[in-house]
């Protein structure tokens, strides 16, 4: 049984449009169940950006993050970490960024960032979980990383040439402030690479609640690249470069919806036999039905204009 919650709190407005009403789409819990709460996933009548409500304060919200979310308890290896990061540094290379001073905004245990060549690249980074801040920190050095947010970093006006919020920017309670202090922090020219999950997808129109990457409490904002680009450009950053496609999130986060979706649907047993059954056709199924509406991952490169 769903506990709906019975708490009525006013919403705090809209981040992008300032609209203080929404309209409810469906309803959503947390796959990692630290609570049986039913979320509201509602889009937003002004902007139509898709909001979790209740909105949540930081304090609320961190009893909802694993201790271990995002950092690893054993090291692995240079090998293991360039090769899991493959498709973050093509998409680098692929906007002709090659060198510069970069910051990883939410780099938990700095896999990304330990990735790039250390000789083209000066490497910072901003993280708040602490334990994949101290595994980022032994990477990278001291003087290089930031445990918090990124406005408490307080970094100075131009000092990087890439920034990227690698599923970072769905986690913030006001997307817009986060976009403008990258701009802020960001060399005229230079690029803010972001990456979030799509909730335009034809996976999350499927599964709604269910969809693996809607992430509810954690996810706060979900956007399309419609509303994505809406945030960029009102903070001068000029989308040029975007792609849907995924290889480490699209056809997981697929088999991942199926499964919640099948064992709610069937008895146990029989659910989990339907999903074995499917795990062979999880990849071309996610490419085919990319092909008539967008992929579960939105990659956007935009310039500091
Ligand atoms: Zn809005």
């Amino acid at each position: 049984v769903i506990a709906l919650s019975q708490e009525k709190k006013s919403e705090p407005a809209c981040a992008i449009c300032g609209t203080t009403h929404s309209r409810e789409l469906y309803t959503a819990q947390d796959r990692l169940r630290n609570s049986a709460q039913a979320f509201v996933i509602a889009e937003c009548p002004g902007c139509s950006v898709v909001r979790t409500l209740p909105a949540l304060s930081s304090e609320e919200l961190a009893t909802y993050y694993p201790q271990d979310y995002w950092a690893e308890s054993d090291e692995p290896s240079i090998d293991w970490i360039k090769s899991s990061q493959r498709e973050k540094t093509d998409f680098l290379t692929s906007c002709g960024l090659m060198e510069g001073r970069i910051l990883d905004v939410g780099c938990g245990a700095g896999f990304f960032l330990r990735a790039l060549d250390p000789n083209k690249w000066e490497r910072w980074g901003v993280e708040p979980g602490r334990n994949a801040a101290s595994a980022a920190t032994r990477a990278i050095g001291e003087d290089r990383l930031s445990c918090g947010d990124l406005l408490g970093a307080s970094f100075e006006s131009a000092k990087f040439d890439v920034v990227t919020l690698w599923s970072s920017l769905e986690h913030t309670s006001d997307p817009p402030a986060e976009v403008r202090e990258v701009r802020r922090i960001l060399k005229p020219g230079g690029t803010l690479i972001v990456q979030v999950p799509n909730i335009a997808s034809y996976q999350a129109r499927i599964f709604r609640g269910d969809w693996f990457a809607l992430d509810a409490p954690r996810h706060r904002y979900h956007f399309s690249e419609t509303t994505l680009k809406r945030v960029l450009v009102e903070s001068a950053l000029q989308p040029y470069r975007v792609t849907f496609r995924s290889r480490s999130h699209n056809s997981h986060s697929l088999r991942q919806s199926l499964k919640t979706r099948l064992l709610k649907i069937r008895p146990r047993a029989a659910g989990k036999g339907v999903f074995l059954l499917t795990i062979p056709f999880i990849k071309p199924c996610d490419s085919l039905l990319s092909l008539f509406s967008t992929g579960a991952t939105i990659t956007l490169a935009a310039r500091a204009c």
